[in-house]
């Protein structure tokens, strides 16, 4: 991994990140990086608080390129795990743009953007976390790939399926 793994380009409706290489599902692609800012710092960014990637209740990552240019699928190619690296989800190939599921980073109500990623499964808004159909929630909860400050909000608001997992759990581990 090196920041000459990916590329930013027009895509044809704006600016993208692309693969320069190819990647097998589960490699990193890249980390995204910038300062950290508060909530208020984040919300006096103006139409630029759109790049603004949450990584803690309190904390916004202002993305830097390439990483800033990271678009948005219903149906990714790549996912962010510990709250900042982009890895892919499935193979990637040379020239594919590579996008990842915002849905994965929202949990606030304070943002929300018509979406035209064209993918069949395009859920044409992107909205927060909380309201996605829960077969997609538990399919990024178990790759990974959504924020920690959403884990832990999804944890404290659904006491009882996390009791359930315990006693599954140690069911199996009586196996
Ligand atoms: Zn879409």
């Amino acid at each position: 991994m090196s920041s000459s793994a990916v590329e930013v380009r027009w895509n044809g409706n704006g600016q993208g990140v692309f693969a320069k290489e190819s990647f097998g599902p589960g490699q990193p692609i890249l980390a995204l990086t910038g300062p950290i800012l508060s909530r208020e710092e984040m919300l006096a960014l103006g139409p630029e608080l759109a790049y603004a990637l949450q990584v803690g209740p309190d904390q916004f990552l202002d993305t830097m390129p390439p990483g800033r240019y990271a678009n948005h699928s219903c149906d990714p190619n790549a996912g962010i795990m510990n709250d900042r690296m982009l890895i892919a989800l499935r193979p990637i190939e040379i020239g594919e743009e590579i996008r990842f599921d915002y849905s994965t980073t929202m949990n606030e109500d304070h943002w929300t953007v018509e979406c035209r990623c064209g993918q069949p499964a395009c859920r044409r808004v992107v909205l927060d976390f909380h309201h996605l159909p829960p077969i997609i929630q538990n399919r990024y909860l178990q790759l990974g790939i959504v924020q920690r400050f959403i884990v832990s909000e999804v944890r404290r608001r659904s006491p009882t399926r996390r009791a359930a997992r315990r006693a599954l759990a140690s069911r199996q581990v009586s196996l």
